[in-house]
């Protein structure tokens, strides 16, 4: 018998983990934060305490109570004994956190299956990114009740690198990953197969992205199979359409935005969108712009060219610049950055400049310049004529409209005139349906929507079950 249970992306974007059990073969699909119940009862001073291990955690939702998951020092805090392992492995969709990061807390011999480019953007983020109890996915450090007993060393946790479609066994399963187009490269998809058919698992993914074919590859491959059960995203269920369209209007729209730009050109976009990236690359060496990038981003550009099959520059390609920001004394001396070890480590690149240069010459760059890196702006100045283009998505809750409206602050402050260019991470609604319709399942179980309810009024052959979260689904052939 095969049994799923869903805990977490119920009625909710994000928050994946998606329990299969089959015989005696358990493995997760994805184990991800839910931003959303975070946001519920947390925010940015107001935080699950570490020293209580996971117990906030499981006190307010974000993690479930289930025996033989989580880590031996985490569970000494609440006063439990170490458990053993019960579930094989986790199968990782992709790297973003409403997939990824609750990995933090699992039993360090749970194997992680992933693709190699989820495996490397999983570095990058890493390499940037302070320590902290959610997002010690690659290594965690153990945090044992007395201080003596504080061992200085992390422990690695056990990753499995697929390849697209080599078959590989957990147990009893059998299990067949696929490349799918997502907006972070390494994304996949699963086929399941179990012992009473097979189960079909989409992660988060799109059709209207640059390597649709991947995706299209999947979906063919699943519709063979006649799967008991199809696991599919819905994001964009029921949400505007204008957010869609494709990677290719992205270029032609920012490019129009930018061409006859005579002054600083600024644009934001998530540097883990490797697709992204390649589109504002490409629009920058068209008008005759250097990139600039911070060291932050350097973490995954430098990554992304290792991996030939994504045509990204090398870090050193004569048009990347790299911004070296001011720390510590402001005056770039290298002991401002010794706390920074993803700066430090790169101060001897040759294309690294400062404000200073972009202020001096405003048409020779475009600035990658994320929201949170805005108080650079004061430095640069750009001048009258200059231009911010937005490639994000538009603010979607009450904190992120706080947040847009600060930035239009800035904004105006700077006379920069904005555009707002992007297209979504995910299927579209005509794309959902086609795929249902294509894959025709004996079930569908719609996640990672807030709008569940909407799949069983469709017109589809297939049944929609509105999950339930911890409910224990029974599969049959
Ligand atoms: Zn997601
Ligand atoms: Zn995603």
């Amino acid at each position: 018998m095969v049994f799923l249970t869903f805990y977490g992306g119920v009625k909710e974007i994000g928050g994946n983990k998606i329990l299969i059990e089959d015989k005696d073969t358990k493995i997760f699909l994805d184990f991800g934060i839910s931003f959303s119940r975070r946001a519920m009862f947390f925010e940015e001073f107001l935080t699950p305490r570490v020293a209580n291990g996971i117990g906030d955690f499981l006190e307010m939702g974000l993690l479930p109570d289930i025996k033989g998951v989580y880590r031996e020092d985490l569970l000494k805090h609440l006063g439990r004994e170490p458990e053993e392992r019960e579930v094989d492995a986790v199968l990782l969709s992709h790297a973003h956190a409403d997939h990824a990061n609750y990995i933090s807390f699992l039993h360090k011999d749970i194997p992680i299956y992933c693709s190699e480019i989820t495996k490397s953007v999983l570095e990058a983020i890493e390499e940037q990114s302070q320590r902290d109890i959610e997002n010690e996915i690659l290594n965690f450090k153990e945090r044992p009740l007395f201080r003596k007993d504080y061992n200085k060393q992390p422990i690695e946790r056990k990753f499995i690198v697929f390849k697209n479609k080599e078959k590989y066994k957990i147990g009893s399963l059998e299990i067949i990953p696929f490349y799918v187009d997502h907006s972070i490269p390494g994304a996949s998809a699963f086929i399941i197969y179990t012992s009473e058919g097979a189960i079909a698992y989409t992660g988060d993914f799109r059709l209207h992205g640059t390597n649709a074919n991947y995706t299209q590859e999947f979906i063919d491959f699943a519709s063979k199979e006649k799967p008991i059960a199809l696991i599919m995203e819905g994001t964009n269920i029921k949400r505007k359409e204008e957010n869609l369209s494709s990677e290719k209007i992205v270029y032609e729209k920012a490019l129009e935005a930018v061409r006859n730009v005579k002054e600083a050109l600024i644009v934001d976009f998530n540097f883990k969108d490797v697709d992204r990236f390649k589109t504002f690359f490409k629009i920058a060496k068209d008008v005759e712009r250097k990139m600039v990038i911070s060291f932050r981003h350097a973490c995954f550009l430098e990554r992304y060219h290792k991996h030939k099959e994504l045509e990204v520059p090398s870090i050193e390609d004569e048009n990347i610049a790299i911004f070296k920001p001011k720390l510590g004394t402001g005056t770039y001396s290298d002991e401002d950055y010794i706390g920074y070890k993803f700066i430090k480590n790169r101060l001897n690149y040759k294309n690294i400049i400062t404000s200073e240069e972009i202020r001096n010459n405003q048409r020779k760059y475009m600035v990658v310049l994320n929201f949170y890196s805005f108080n650079n702006l004061i430095d640069i100045k750009p001048n009258v004529g200059s231009v911010y283009i937005h490639s994000l998505s538009e603010a979607i809750n009450e904190e992120m409209e706080i947040s847009e409206k600060r930035m239009n602050n800035w904004l105006k402050h700077f006379n920069l005139t904005k555009y707002q260019i992007h297209c979504s991470g995910h299927a579209s609604e005509n794309d959902l349906v086609d795929v249902i319709r294509k894959v025709n399942p004996s079930m569908l179980f719609p996640i990672h929507t807030e709008h569940p309810g909407f799949f069983s009024r469709m017109k589809i052959e297939c049944k929609s079950k509105i999950v339930k979260e911890k409910v224990k689904y029974k599969l049959n052939s």
